[in-house]
């Protein structure tokens, strides 16, 4: 992390402010994507105390009314069309690549070495098996790793059990942390993709997996997994003539959350951080400084390498030490302004791996936050017709 990268990428034909940053912090000093910016370790720059404004949960800009009237309106809500269009032809299968790995782990190991698992194939989530009876068991996410973390907080004089918890028994630490179990949804992969969508926008699920039945056995197989990330990537590389009509300003479209926005600081605990997740139900949490200006995103899959191995004490030490222990081919923090457009964010996913965009103001000043999910919504509601939702509300 010594090294001061500068962004490694810029998407903008037109002149939008699309960058991203690499996993070093942008400095307090840094130009956001209208100059360069400069990078450098969090820990040089002043701390403040740990973010302690748990705000309520965070509502997102409620989607403008539609008003289909100006040629730019016409255009964007042809764009969308365009891409609904596609999504309802193609299928999930669609998505997967020609040739893919799938890890698929035993409900009966160890949590503890599920971990190294994901760690080692550089993976951040697994679908679960059940051999006793040959089923598909639901997919384990970093929310089930903030779940076991949660259960050590309230029940620390179990820490010796922790350990020995296996994979099957994250139902039981949902139950007793008081946890609402997420609903296990999955899809038949020859089903359209827009269905995928609309399940995922349903149960806000940001990944699901994708199953089949054996026709000898009639039992289930699991095929992959399809993400967020990868639809809106294929959406993105195989639709540009109508991403490309999504010409207007993401301030003008609502897309994001401008409000409530749970923030830390880079003094702030891990723990402190994944408690904000787990109250505001989102998967990342900027790292700001006394200025509001952006150094980071702590994102949920972080949390993994916080507890290899066990080592649930340093979950009190500091995001910046979590930060630092990041896989060195992290993708980067990628940022826009308000008057970025959604072209130019589906170039930057069609060319980069991209998660979220952080919103910053000219001077890094964080603004907002916009999530696959802000996005994926929009694609598919926005202006959405009522008898199509009717429609689609039989399908789901
Ligand atoms: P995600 O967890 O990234 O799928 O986001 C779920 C919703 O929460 C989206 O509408 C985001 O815009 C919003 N969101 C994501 N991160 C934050 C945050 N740190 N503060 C407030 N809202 C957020």
């Amino acid at each position: 992390m010594d090294d001061a990268r500068t962004p490694t990428e810029k998407a903008n034909p037109g002149g939008a402010s699309i960058a991203s940053a690499s996993a070093a912090p942008i400095s307090a000093g840094g130009e956001n994507a209208n100059g360069p910016q400069q990078l450098r370790h969090g820990h040089e720059l002043p701390f403040v105390a740990p973010s302690s404004y748990l705000r309520p949960k965070p509502t997102s800009r409620t989607m403008p009314e539609k008003t289909a009237s100006s040629p730019l309106d016409k255009e964007q809500m042809q764009g969308l069309r365009g891409i609904r269009e596609f999504l309802k032809v193609r299928t999930s299968y669609d998505v997967l690549p020609l040739s893919f790995r799938l890890v698929v782990l035993d409900n009966d190991l160890l949590i503890k070495k599920s971990l190294n698992i994901l760690l080692q194939n550089g993976i951040v989530s697994a679908p679960l098996w059940d051999s006793r009876n040959s089923a598909f068991a639901g997919l384990l996410t970093s929310t089930d790793y903030i779940n076991v973390i949660q259960y050590y907080c309230q029940f620390p004089e179990e820490i010796d059990q922790v350990d020995k918890f296996r994979l099957s028994s994250l139902r039981e630490i949902e139950r007793r942390i008081g946890v609402v179990p997420l609903e296990t949804v999955s899809v038949h992969p020859m089903r359209p993709l827009y269905e995928a969508c609309r399940r995922m926008l349903r149960t806000r699920a940001r990944r699901i997996p994708l199953v089949d039945t054996d026709d000898e056995t009639g039992r289930e197989t699991v095929v992959s997994v399809i993400t967020q990330y990868r639809i809106l990537k294929f959406i993105a590389v195989n639709n540009e003539q109508h991403t490309m009509l999504l010409k207007k300003p993401v301030r003008d479209i609502g897309l994001g959350t401008y409000s409530s926005l749970a923030t830390a600081t880079m003094g702030s605990s891990v723990l402190d951080v994944i408690d904000l997740m787990v109250k505001h139900n989102i998967s990342a949490v900027p790292i700001v400084d006394q200025n509001f200006k952006l150094l980071n995103v702590f994102e949920a899959v972080d949390v993994i390498p916080c507890i290899k191995g066990g080592a649930y004490e340093e979950l009190a030490s500091t995001v910046g030490d979590a930060l630092s222990r990041r896989a060195d081919d992290f993708g980067g923090i990628y940022i826009c302004g308000e008057d970025d457009r959604l072209d130019s964010i589906f170039d930057t996913i069609r060319k980069s791996r991209v998660h979220r965009l952080v919103v910053v103001d000219d001077d890094s000043r964080l603004k907002g936050i916009i999530s696959l999910s802000d996005i994926l919504k929009y694609v598919l509601l926005f202006g959405e017709e009522e008898d199509d939702i009717r429609q689609v509300g039989t399908m789901i």
